[in-house]
């Protein structure tokens, strides 16, 4: 199997170069982002449980993102791998997933990680809010976000690193460069 983590902060760019990805590899996308929103949507108990967490820019607590990944990739026992996107977002997550994919007897075979100014992420998201209509993207829940993500998340970087599985790519220029830029260390795996 091909898993790979998809790494960055908040309007990285993962969601657009997943697409991507899953055409190019034929890998199943688990964007825990995606799959909370469809939750709401359809207003089910854990989107109950969720909606005001992720509307005010925090993280949804550890215990109930590994419960409902996990579900997910039992869900796709066919999969030739999977990208995943926005998941781990904590060390727990991280170590949660390896102890997890080791008992499927899987692992992950690299993490790599877009870089993007914080710059450059404000002015994407704001770009994004005028379509998106999102409520996290509002200026205020945005900056949460972020935070969130210097806060918690940057520190899976360094795991993944330890484990020598890290690869770091411009998250700045063209979509398809980007894409060549990725396409060009996943082939070496
Ligand atoms: P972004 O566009 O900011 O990368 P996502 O669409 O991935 O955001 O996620 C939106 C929100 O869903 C997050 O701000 C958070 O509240 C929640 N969320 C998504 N993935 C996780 C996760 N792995 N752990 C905790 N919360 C998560």
């Amino acid at each position: 199997m091909l898993n790979l983590v998809l790494f960055g902060p908040p309007g990285a760019g993962k969601g657009t170069q997943s697409e991507k990805l899953i055409e190019r590899y034929q890998l199943v996308h688990i964007s825990t982002g995606d799959i909370f929103r469809a939750h709401i949507k359809d207003q089910t108990e854990l989107g109950k449980q969720v909606s005001q967490i992720i509307a005010n820019g925090n993280l949804v607590p550890d215990s109930i993102t590994i419960a409902m990944l996990e579900e997910e990739i039992k869900k796709n026992p066919q999969a030739k791998g999977f990208i995943f996107d926005g998941f781990p977002r904590t060390v727990a997550q991280a170590e949660s997933l390896d102890v997890f994919l080791q008992s499927i007897g899987e692992q992950i075979t690299g993490v790599v990680a877009l870089d993007v100014t914080e710059e450059e992420l404000k002015q994407r998201i704001a770009k994004r809010q005028e379509l998106s209509g999102r409520a996290d993207d509002a200026a205020d829940k945005l900056t949460k976000r972020i935070e969130e993500y210097f806060n918690k998340t940057v520190h899976v970087l360094p795991y993944y690193e330890g484990q020598g599985k890290l690869s770091k790519v411009n998250g700045i220029g063209e979509i398809e460069t980007i894409f060549d830029d990725l396409t060009a260390i996943i082939d070496k795996y």
